[in-house]
């Protein structure tokens, strides 16, 4: 794949009124990312373009320096590109000021991290309401949206309870539960199962599937085949090049999930 407008399927609801377009989650068209350091200049993203439709579980897969957390900080609006164009559900992130992409994070990506980044003093549903908090949501919504998403992720009997009075799978299902609890167009999980064992981790992947099979767009970054392959499509990056993008498992049948 490569070029994104080739690959864009923009389709129409006719609703009584206007017809209303959706646009992919993500459309990124030949972006490039370089870093200087004094006179050395590094490219990290060389002239990459995809686009993740509404609904879509995927996975980006590389070696370690070949570009993953450059292009998580730029699909997470933590950074922009040096040249090309990222849209995220077709606002052009690009023309953004600090406070623009401060609330594109805030209201539209949900964050799950490898190392959970819970704050350690608060209790799970205080975790969980802190993305409401900025938004300017009153506390008593707050919290029942805060409840409601961890009761989602199974921890309804938990919600009082610190990160260090529960697991490390806990602990990233309350993750999971604070990046959907503002209705996120996007989740981005950066190598989400990295610091779990292995029952651990196959519970939060369980998770990440229902997630993604009640019809959210999931973007996966991860070093590992095996956590790759629960979703429906692998996007291979390699020296800051996209391959070709490969279908794997079941998360390809929710590809199609408006
Ligand atoms: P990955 O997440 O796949 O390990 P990165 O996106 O971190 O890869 O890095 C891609 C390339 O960009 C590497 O060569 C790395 O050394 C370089 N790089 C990453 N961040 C910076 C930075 N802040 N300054 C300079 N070079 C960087």
């Amino acid at each position: 794949m490569t070029d994104a407008d080739d690959t864009v399927e923009v389709w129409v609801d006719r609703t009584d009124a206007l017809p209303v377009v959706h646009r992919p989650v993500i459309e990124v068209d030949d972006v490039w990312k370089t870093y200087r350091t004094g006179t050395l200049e590094v490219d990290a993203l060389r002239g990459v373009s995809f686009a993740i439709e509404r609904g879509e579980y995927v996975a980006v897969m590389g070696p370690s320096g070949s570009g993953k957390s450059t292009l998580m900080h730029i699909l997470g609006c933590l950074d922009v590109p040096t040249s090309g164009r990222f849209l995220l559900a077709g606002d052009d992130v690009g023309g953004m000021t600090e406070e623009d992409l401060a609330h594109a994070r805030n209201r539209r990506i949900g964050f799950v991290f490898q190392q959970f980044n819970l704050l350690a003093s608060l209790s799970a549903w205080r975790n969980v309401e802190l993305p409401l908090l900025y938004a300017g949501v009153d506390r008593p919504e707050r919290r029942r949206r805060a409840v409601v998403a961890l009761e989602r992720v199974g921890l309804g009997d938990r919600i009082q309870h610190r990160p260090g009075e529960l697991s490390g799978g806990q602990q990233q299902r309350v993750a999971v539960a604070r990046a959907l609890v503002t209705d996120p167009d996007l989740i981005l999980a950066d190598e989400p199962t990295g610091n779990l064992d292995s029952v651990s981790a196959h519970d939060v992947l369980g998770l990440l599937d229902e997630v993604h099979r009640s019809g959210r767009t999931v973007v996966l970054i991860t070093h590992d085949a095996d956590v790759a392959a629960r979703s429906g499509r692998v996007m291979r990056i390699r020296d800051g090049q996209i391959g070709d993008a490969t279908p794997v498992g079941a998360g390809a049948a929710g590809a199609d999930v408006p």
